[in-house]
């Protein structure tokens, strides 16, 4: 049996552990499926690539308020596909032929491993290995609905729906979070007629209360958005119609598309790698249990990533997989993951990005808080947009004049935010970020100036 000095499980974060500082150790990597993992192939890459197209192709519905008149001709939709996957594949077919052919210290293993025992690693390639350290990155997968009638029917996810031969009349879109509510957006703004499924009674209901009571009144008027609605059984009839039964509060509810896209979670991929036969632990969502160095129960096998995160986000994702490489070179000075402040970006339409606390969450906690918000409708390039529904949301410690969240649902809101998580990450009060450096006037983030000057702080 092969024995390595490192094998890393999974070729999306992880890959990037193994750089030259690893030329002395002989190290294994080994992958399932497309090099590269899930936000290069099947996730934030190609989605906002799309998203980006569908903002164009929507520009049209919001130009007439301008005093602008355009029409939307077409979209030609295998040649959106082809941009997006003509730059993606590529990189993936690149990073994997780097790997088997560039880096003589690395061995590549094609194959879908699961642990046999102690630090003992079954590739799926017929041969079983061993080694002194292990990184589990092995990501997540979409979790297929509990619908009965579902396999027979079949239903897409991220991971075909980006490659579809052509675009469907209509799609059901069964999930109502952030990968839900992009592909909704994408598919309407080319066309496409959009039916949301979602069990709760709100869209994005992660967000602020308020950001998600905004998102889903906006949705509501372009997308046909069943809330409360439980699906449980799914069928083809003659004419290839799919049709979704729902159980809502209303009473029972039909709804009908060519396809059905599934997209209501990611589970931890965990499962798939037996991980307990090496001792390491798992909580009960499925996810490697890491401690703050990312490191598992068991010396030398670490986590990152999909596979043992809460956030399920590439940025945290990206982060960990740095630490786990500090941790690996420097195990005499291991320093920890921050996960104090993780932000995220909805790139829907409109778009939102957030950090911290929503304001339930001060309020669960029984936080003393202080809240402010200001519209985009209410600063000048907020005029200059004609924007009458955004917003940016600050929730502060009223004693410290430190943020603990923010909430931005309106154009560019994942770009927006940013000033808050360097503020947020750096501990500079609400006050010194708004008066201690100049705002260009009058671009967007005049909209956080105004939000933080109105911050009623002790
Ligand atoms: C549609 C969509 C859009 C997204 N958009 C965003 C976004 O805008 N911003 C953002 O921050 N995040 C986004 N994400 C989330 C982001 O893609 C993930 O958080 C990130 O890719 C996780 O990285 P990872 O390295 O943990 O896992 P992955 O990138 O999934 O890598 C895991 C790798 O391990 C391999 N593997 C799994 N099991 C095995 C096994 N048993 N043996 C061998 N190999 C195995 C897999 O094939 C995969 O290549 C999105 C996700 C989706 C689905």
């Amino acid at each position: 049996m092969r024995h390595f000095d490192l094998v890393v499980i999974g070729t999306g974060s992880g890959n990037s552990i193994v750089d030259e500082r690893f030329a002395d150790w002989d190290v294994a990597i080994v992958e399932k499926g497309v090099f590269g993992g899930t936000c290069l192939n099947v996730g934030c890459i190609p989605t906002k690539m799309f998203v980006h197209t569908a903002d164009v192709a929507a520009t049209p519905k919001g130009a007439a308020r301008l005093g602008v008149d355009e029409q939307l001709l077409g979209v030609r939709w295998p040649e959106i596909r082809d941009r997006v996957f003509g730059r993606i594949d590529p990189i993936a077919a690149g990073g994997r032929r780097w790997r088997k052919e560039g880096n003589a210290n690395v061995t590549v293993y094609e194959g879908q491993a699961h642990f046999v025992g102690p630090k003992t690693l079954d590739t799926g390639t017929g041969e079983t290995i061993t080694a002194d350290r292990f990184v589990i990155a092995a990501g997540s997968r979409p979790i297929v609905p509990d619908v009965a009638g579902i396999e027979e029917v079949g239903f897409l996810t991220n991971e075909d729906v980006m490659r579809l031969d052509e675009l469907p009349r209509r799609m059901i879109v069964l999930g109502s979070g952030f990968v839900a509510t992009e592909f909704a957006h994408v598919f309407s703004s080319f066309g496409v007629e959009v039916t949301v499924v979602a069990r709760s009674g709100a869209l994005l209901r992660a967000e602020d209360e308020d950001v998600s009571a905004r998102f889903t009144e906006l949705a509501s008027k372009k997308w046909d958005v069943r809330l409360n609605a439980k699906a449980v059984r799914v069928e083809r009839v003659e004419d290839g119609t799919i049709r979704l039964h729902l159980e809502t509060p209303r009473g029972a509810e039909v709804v009908e598309g060519d396809v059905l896209l599934a997209a209501v979670g990611r589970t931890p991929n965990g499962d798939l790698l037996n991980v307990e036969a090496t001792g390491v632990t798992v909580e009960t969502d499925g996810r490697v249990v890491v401690d703050e160095k990312q490191r598992t129960v068991v010396d030398g096998i670490w986590a990152l990533g999909d596979v043992s995160s809460q956030h399920q986000l590439k940025h945290v994702a990206n982060h960990e997989a740095r630490i786990v490489q500090h941790n690996l070179l420097h195990p005499d000075e291991p320093i920890d993951a921050d996960h104090r402040f993780v932000p995220h970006g909805v790139f829907s339409s409109p778009q939102i990005g957030a950090v911290g606390l929503t304001e339930q969450e001060a309020r669960e906690r029984g936080l003393r808080y202080v809240t402010a918000s200001q519209d985009y409708a209410d600063i000048a390039y907020g005029w200059a947009m004609e924007d009458t529904t955004g917003f940016a949301k600050l929730i502060a410690d009223p004693a410290t004049g430190q943020l603990l969240g923010a909430h931005i649902i309106g154009p560019q809101a994942p770009t927006l935010i940013q000033v808050i998580i360097q503020a947020m990450s750096f501990g500079i009060s609400a006050r010194e970020l708004a008066r201690g450096q100049y705002w260009i006037h009058p671009a967007m983030p005049e909209l956080l100036e105004n939000a933080l000057l109105k911050l009623p702080l002790d």
